[in-house]
């Protein structure tokens, strides 16, 4: 076994401890230097190869900044990048297969982001020596007989020019400022700005500088951006944040066009969906988050996927997970049969902002459901729950329809201005409720929050600080919650945790719950009743009283013109291919989300 070590610089503050975890240290005790003060740095730091690996120094440490984990010896030579002492290990890189579109599936945290940054250039891989690291000659070697030693071949001397749209796009005006039109047009390397333009729906928001754009312009523009270079290979880390259903599918459509002009790509996508129908192979990667990451070869697309939702890779004999995750396909309720004194209303509702006039046709919610919302962006979801939730007024009603009764409230957007750690932002919400154990049953350990219960708000990455918003929302005492766009920033696992941990608590609760969501996936798994808004987004919506999943998914899909089938073994939904026979079959059935029985 090889031991990696990864000790949180943020957390270990060994003046506050008196550097406990040195006293307990048994390798230590007997004058082996296995842990020791670092005196530049100020820190713990770990020497993997005279610790023993008895996590004693974990167990002791009082700021959980200490994680280690054996991993098997064979893997060891095949580490490709190490950020330094003690921190986060990636052992291999994907293969970016030419004319090829390459999917990349894993938890966040296990190298992802690093191993696209590797194959773009933007980081040199160390081999794990990040003391000593080798030249370009030093990296060929290591991967003699391999594609990646041609590829870094031509990395090194010039021949390759990267596209990479990064993950984080808020970024982005930052660096770049001008309006939208000014800086696709320097860049417009293929002269394919107009029908880009077109094609992801920016005509609109082309005179507006970067900074006032919303998530999802920003994100379309960020892609837009890449699209427009001439490179040979593209990468997109994450395309799918902030974009509707009709957006990711539109965007997929695009980059599945790259190959046909002999172009790479490579993808890093959560979305189930989106990530199948846009990959032609996929390569999981799986690992302890935070600590190690390991990349697995490539895979047809459906059994890549399959591979990563059961946890075992057959080709390695490698299980990396110790469930499977399956979608089970939910009977119906049948929301008639609930006692009537347990539903609630909300009536006809009309809100006119001027240049947008929203209208909601009154329905109701029955105890213990939960209510999915699906509609592109600017349609007026948000505004819906706001009008729900009391934020906005209805101009046709004096008060908001769920006045007396509590209400926890998630919104799009998250911000960062608590000043504390999480463990007690999330106190407070707990002291409210009384049943604490249950917070930390249903909540807390399906979210993984104890990983960092510690840490300040503000240091949180953007996949962290959406957790505990959710898990803020969740653990309020309130009989109705509202979740804006909870998957955002979040891994498929931290999807799931979340929808299962809202079944739960609406079930065992008794309460109510509507949920705006964007993955197709998700909202199969959680949505009892879906609520389809209809309109031009910008302009006008609508909001009709909600239909059965069956109803509600057919509905929202025949406006996109796309069907949808199960797989046969995780039952996760997969999008058909454009005029396929499944694809006309089902269209003629008018049946767009379930494979109709034979
Ligand atoms: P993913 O994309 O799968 O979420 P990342 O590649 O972004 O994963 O990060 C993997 C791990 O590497 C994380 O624990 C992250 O904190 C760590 N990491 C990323 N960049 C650096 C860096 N510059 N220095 C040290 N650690 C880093
Ligand atoms: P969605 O959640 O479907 O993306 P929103 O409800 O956020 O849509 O927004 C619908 C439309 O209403 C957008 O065009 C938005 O700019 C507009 N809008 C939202 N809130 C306001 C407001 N307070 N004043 C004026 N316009 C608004
Ligand atoms: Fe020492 Fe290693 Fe044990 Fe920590 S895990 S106490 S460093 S031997």
């Amino acid at each position: 076994m090889v031991r990696v070590a990864v000790i949180d610089r943020d957390k270990c503050k060994p003046e506050d401890c008196k550097s406990i975890c040195l006293k307990f240290c048994p390798k230590v005790k007997n004058r082996i230097e296995a842990l020791r003060i670092d005196e530049e740095l100020e820190k713990a730091v770990i020497i993997e190869k005279l610790c023993s690996g008895c996590g004693i120094c974990v167990k002791k440490c009082p700021f959980n900044a200490i994680q280690i984990i054996n991993i098997p010896e064979e893997i060891e030579p095949e580490c490709s990048h190490r950020y330094g002492k003690n921190t986060f290990k990636l052992y291999r890189l994907p293969t970016p297969n030419s004319e090829m579109i390459t999917g990349l599936i894993g938890e966040n945290g296990t190298g992802k982001s690093t191993a696209l940054r590797i194959i773009s250039g933007e980081i040199k891989p160390n081999l794990g020596k990040y003391d000593s690291p080798p030249d370009w000659t030093g990296i060929q070697k290591h991967y003699r007989g391999t594609i990646l030693q041609s590829y870094f071949d031509k990395l090194a001397s010039g021949k390759i020019k990267i596209s990479y749209k990064p993950q984080y796009i808020d970024k982005i005006p930052k660096i770049v400022s001008g309006k939208v039109i000014e800086v696709l047009e320097n860049i417009d390397e293929r002269n394919i700005l107009k029908k880009i333009l077109f094609d992801l729906e920016l005509n609109k928001v082309i005179n507006r500088p970067l900074n006032a754009l919303s998530g999802g312009e920003l994100q379309r523009v960020a892609i837009a951006a890449t699209l427009c270079r001439d490179a040979d290979i593209y990468i997109f880390d994450e395309p799918s944040s902030h974009l509707d259903v009709s957006q990711r599918i539109k965007t997929s459509k695009i980059i599945r066009t790259l190959p046909n002009e002999g172009k790479t790509v490579l993808v890093a996508e959560h979305d189930l969906a989106m990530l199948d129908y846009l990959s032609d192979q996929v390569s999981v990667i799986y690992g302890e988050p935070g600590v190690y990451g390991i990349i697995s070869h490539n895979h047809g697309v459906r059994v890549g996927i399959n591979i990563y939702l059961n946890g075992f890779l057959p080709d390695e004999n490698m299980r990396f997970r110790n469930d499977s995750i399956k979608f089970h396909i939910r009977p119906p309720r049948e929301s008639e049969d609930s006692e009537k004194g347990s539903r609630i209303f909300w009536p006809n509702m009309i809100k006119d902002f001027g240049d947008f006039k929203l209208e909601v046709d009154g329905a109701y919610i029955d105890q213990g459901e939960i209510i999915g919302i699906l509609g592109p962006n600017g349609i007026g979801k948000t505004t819906f729950i706001k009008l729900l939730v009391g934020i906005e007024k209805p101009d046709n009603e004096s008060i908001s329809p769920f006045i007396d009764l509590s209400l926890s409230y998630k919104p799009q957007y998250i911000y960062t201005e608590y000043d504390g750690a999480v463990s007690s932002l999330l106190k407070d919400a707990v002291v409210e409720n009384k049943n604490s154990d249950f917070i930390e049953n249903a909540i807390i350990r399906p979210l993984k929050l104890y990983k960092f219960l510690d840490r300040d708000v503000s240091s949180l990455s953007g996949g962290e600080l959406q957790r505990v918003a959710i898990a803020t929302c969740l653990a309020k005492d309130a009989k109705i919650f509202f979740l804006d766009e909870p998957s955002a920033y979040l891994d498929v696992e931290e999807r799931l945790a979340v929808a299962k941990a809202l079944r739960k608590i609406v079930e065992d609760k008794e309460a109510y719950a509507f949920i705006v969501e964007h993955d197709i996936a998700i909202q199969d798994f959680m949505a009892d009743r879906l609520c389809v808004f209809s309109g031009n987004p910008g302009t006008n919506g609508r909001s009709e009283e909600p239909l059965n999943l069956r109803g509600g998914m057919n509905k929202f899909l025949a406006s996109m013109e796309i069907t949808f089938r199960r797989d046969r073994e995780t039952g996760r939904p997969r999008v058909n291919k454009t005029d396929s026979k499944i694809d006309r079959k089902q269209k003629g059935l008018g049946e767009y989300y379930y494979i109709p029985r034979e």
